[in-house]
C-alpha cells in the first residue's frame, strides 16, 4: 500500500507545468495574449470574404398567456463585403434596402438611422467584437471556466471595458476555443448606450470551416426593455445568418480539370439507333435548359442550396403522390431549396424549390405535402416558366437585380387551379387521412400575416396558400373537448400549427449544404415553447473540422424533424 502510494504522489509531482517558476496569472496573462492575436488575426482572414447576409427582426407585443408574441417584422438580405467592414449590398428591394444608404450614427453596434429605421448594418456589426482596440490597454479579461460548445472546448472568460476605453466597446463572455484561441463565441452587448445611441444585446456564433478559419455564420440578438425616445417602448428580437462563404466557382474547376484528364482517352460514340431529336424533344430540351440555367444562376448566387439530402425529402414526398396518382411527368421532377427565411415556394419547369423557412415551420409531413402537391399541381397543370432563359445572356444580369430578373410568381387563376388539383392529388394519397394540421398550419399563416408580413412576402416565388380547401378525413382539431362555458379551453392540448424558424434544417455556412436537424424529441412542449413562425436564439452544437462534414447545428429545436421518417413510411411507393 505504502508503495502504490508514493508511486501516485510521484505522478503527481511530474504532472506540474514544467515552468513552475509560472504564476497563475502569468498563464492567464499568455493566454489573453494569445486571444488578442488571434482575433487580431482573424479580423484579417475574414476581409476577402464576401459572405450573404440576412437580417430577420420580429417586433413583439406583450401577450398575457404566452409572453411575448410577433407584431411586426422586418427582413433584410444582402451580400457583405467584410474588405470594407460592414457594408452591405442590398438584394432585397423595398423599405429594407432603403435604409441601408441612410448614415448610421452613433457608431459602433448601432441599428438604427436617424429616422429610427433598423440598420441591416447594425445587425453585420456584431460579426466584430471590437475592431478598434481589443486589448489589454482597452479591456479586462476575468477567466470564468472551462465548457464544452458542442464538441469544441472552450474557455470561458469575461471581458469587460475598463474605465477610461471609451464609448461602444463590447462588455459580456466569450468563449475561446483551446488550441489556437479563436474567438467562437461572444454574448453581450456593446456599452455606452445613452438618449441617442441605441445598443442592443446579442449572442454571436462563428463555426469552424477550414484549419484555423473560424467565420461568422448566427447571431442572436434582441432587446426588451429600451428606453426607446423615452416614451415609446420597442422590443424585437432577430436573427443574423451569414452564408455562401465559398460561394467561388471551385466546383466547377474541379469538374473543368476532371474533364480535360478525361478528354485524353477518346469516346466512341455507340448508339447506331435513335440519336435524332424530334420536335418535341427538342422543346423539352429546350425548357429543361431554361430551368438549369435558372436553377445555376440562383445556386451560384448563394440562393439555391446545392443538391442534397433535404432535396431528397422534398423528392420522396414527391414521389409519393405521383405514384398514388399514376402520374408519370417526363422529364423526371427535381427538387431544390432556397436559403433564405422567407416562406414561399414556387416551380421552374419541372424543378420545385421550397424555402428554408418554409421547410422549417411545416408542422408535418402531410402539411409539407399539402404544399408540395400545390407545387406540383403547376407542373401537371402545364404551367410553364418563361422560355426566355435558355438564352444565356438572359442570365448575365448584376446580382442586386437578381430578385427584379427572376420572377415564378404565378396569376391567381394558376394559384387557383393550383390549389384545386392539389386537393384532388391529395385525395388520392396516403395523406389524405393526416390533413388536419395542414389545414390547421394554413390556419394560422392566415390569422398572423399581419404580424408577420415580410416573412410571408416572397422574393422569386408564390405565397404560401392559405386558401387552399383540404378536405380530411380527420376533424380539425381546434376547440378539443369543448369547454364548459366560463372555462378556459385547456392549451397544453391544442396540437402544433407550426414550428419556430431553423426548427428542420441547418445549414453550413461556408458549402450552403443544407441538413435535416437530428435533435432529440424534447416531449411535451409548453403552449409559450411552440412559438410558431417566430425567431429563437441560435444554441450551435460547434465541431472542428475535420470531424464531422457539417459545421454546425442546432440543438435547441422544441420539435424533432419527422420528414425523415418519410422514406420508411410503408406508404411510400418504392423510388424510381
Ligand atoms: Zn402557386
Amino acid at each position: 500500500m505504502r508503495i502504490i502510494k508514493s508511486m501516485l504522489v510521484l505522478l503527481a509531482l511530474s504532472a506540474l507545468p514544467l515552468h513552475a517558476a509560472d504564476s497563475p496569472n502569468n498563464a492567464l496573462e499568455q493566454v489573453v495574449d494569445r486571444i488578442i492575436s488571434t482575433e487580431q488575426t482573424e479580423m484579417t482572414a475574414i476581409k476577402p470574404f464576401t459572405p450573404l447576409v440576412e437580417t430577420y427582426i420580429q417586433n413583439l407585443r406583450g401577450d398575457t398567456s404566452l409572453g411575448s408574441v410577433p407584431a411586426g417584422d422586418k427582413y433584410f438580405l444582402g451580400r457583405a463585403i467584410l474588405a470594407k467592414g460592414v457594408e452591405l449590398e442590398p438584394l432585397t428591394d423595398g423599405n429594407e434596402a432603403g435604409g441601408v444608404k441612410k448614415k448610421m450614427f452613433g457608431g459602433l453596434g448601432n441599428m438604427f438611422s436617424l429616422s429610427m429605421e433598423y440598420l441591416p448594418q447594425g445587425f453585420l456589426q456584431m460579426v466584430y467584437l471590437d475592431t478598434n482596440g481589443f486589448d489589454k490597454q482597452h479591456y479586462k479579461f476575468d477567466y470564468v471556466r472551462r465548457e464544452f460548445l458542442g464538441e469544441v472546448r472552450t474557455l470561458v472568460f469575461d471581458v469587460t471595458p475598463l474605465a477610461k476605453a471609451g464609448k461602444g466597446r463590447f462588455s459580456g463572455r466569450i468563449w475561446v476555443e483551446d488550441q489556437d484561441f479563436h474567438i467562437v463565441r461572444f454574448n453581450g452587448a456593446y456599452s455606452g448606450s445613452s438618449r441617442t445611441n441605441y445598443y442592443f444585446h446579442f449572442d454571436s456564433w462563428r463555426v469552424n470551416t477550414g484549419p484555423n478559419l473560424w467565420l461568422p455564420a448566427f447571431i442572436y440578438s434582441e432587446e426588451s426593455d429600451l428606453n426607446f425616445a423615452l416614451s415609446k417602448r420597442l422590443s424585437f428580437k432577430a436573427q443574423t445568418r451569414l452564408w455562401g462563404y465559398n460561394l467561388g466557382h471551385s466546383a466547377q474547376e474541379q469538374e473543368l480539370s476532371k474533364i480535360l484528364i478525361e478528354s485524353q482517352t477518346p469516346i466512341k460514340d455507340q448508339t447506331t439507333t435513335a440519336n435524332d431529336i424530334n420536335p418535341v424533344m427538342a422543346q423539352r430540351n429546350w425548357d429543361r435548359q431554361a430551368e438549369d440555367n435558372v436553377v445555376d444562376r440562383l445556386e451560384r448566387l448563394g440562393l439555391l442550396a446545392p443538391q442534397g439530402e433535404v432535396d431528397k425529402v422534398l423528392e420522396t414526398v414527391v414521389n409519393n403522390l405521383e405514384v398514388t396518382n399514376n402520374l408519370d411527368i417526363q422529364p423526371e421532377i427535381r427538387c431544390r431549396v432556397l436559403l433564405t427565411s422567407t416562406l414561399e415556394s414556387f416551380a421552374i419547369g419541372h424543378t420545385i424549390v421550397f424555402s428554408r423557412g418554409l421547410i422549417d415551420v411545416l408542422p408535418d409531413e402531410a402539411s409539407l405535402a399539402t404544399m408540395v402537391a400545390h407545387e406540383l399541381s403547376h407542373v401537371v397543370l402545364d404551367h410553364r416558366i418563361d422560355g426566355q432563359y435558355a438564352f444565356f445572356d438572359r442570365l448575365l444580369f448584376d446580382e442586386k437585380d437578381t430578385f427584379r430578373h427572376f420572377g415564378f410568381a404565378r396569376t391567381q387563376a394558376e394559384e387557383d387551379a393550383a390549389n384545386a388539383k392539389a386537393n384532388e392529388l391529395l385525395q388520392a394519397s396516403p395523406y389524405k387521412e393526416q390533413l388536419a394540421t395542414a389545414k390547421l398550419f394554413m390556419n394560422a399563416l392566415e390569422t398572423r400575416q399581419r404580424d408577420i408580413p415580410n416573412l410571408i412576402s416572397p422574393h422569386l416565388g408564390d405565397r404560401v396558400p392559405t386558401n387552399m380547401t383540404v378536405a380530411s378525413a380527420a376533424p380539425v382539431a381546434a376547440p378539443a373537448a369543448a369547454p364548459a362555458a366560463g372555462e378556459k379551453p385547456k392549451a397544453a392540448s391544442s396540437p402544433i400549427v407550426a414550428l419556430p424558424l431553423g426548427g428542420r434544417v441547418k445549414m453550413d455556412p461556408w458549402s450552403d449544404k443544407l441538413e435535416m436537424l437530428k435533435a432529440k424529441p424534447v416531449g411535451t412542449v409548453a403552449e409559450r415553447e411552440k412559438m410558431p413562425f417566430e425567431v429563437t436564439p441560435f444554441m450551435l452544437y460547434l465541431t472542428r473540422q475535420g470531424n464531422a462534414n457539417s459545421s454546425a447545428g442546432m440543438n435547441n429545436n422544441p420539435v424533432t424533424a419527422d420528414s425523415k421518417a418519410v422514406a420508411a413510411d410503408k406508404n411510400a411507393a418504392p423510388q424510381q
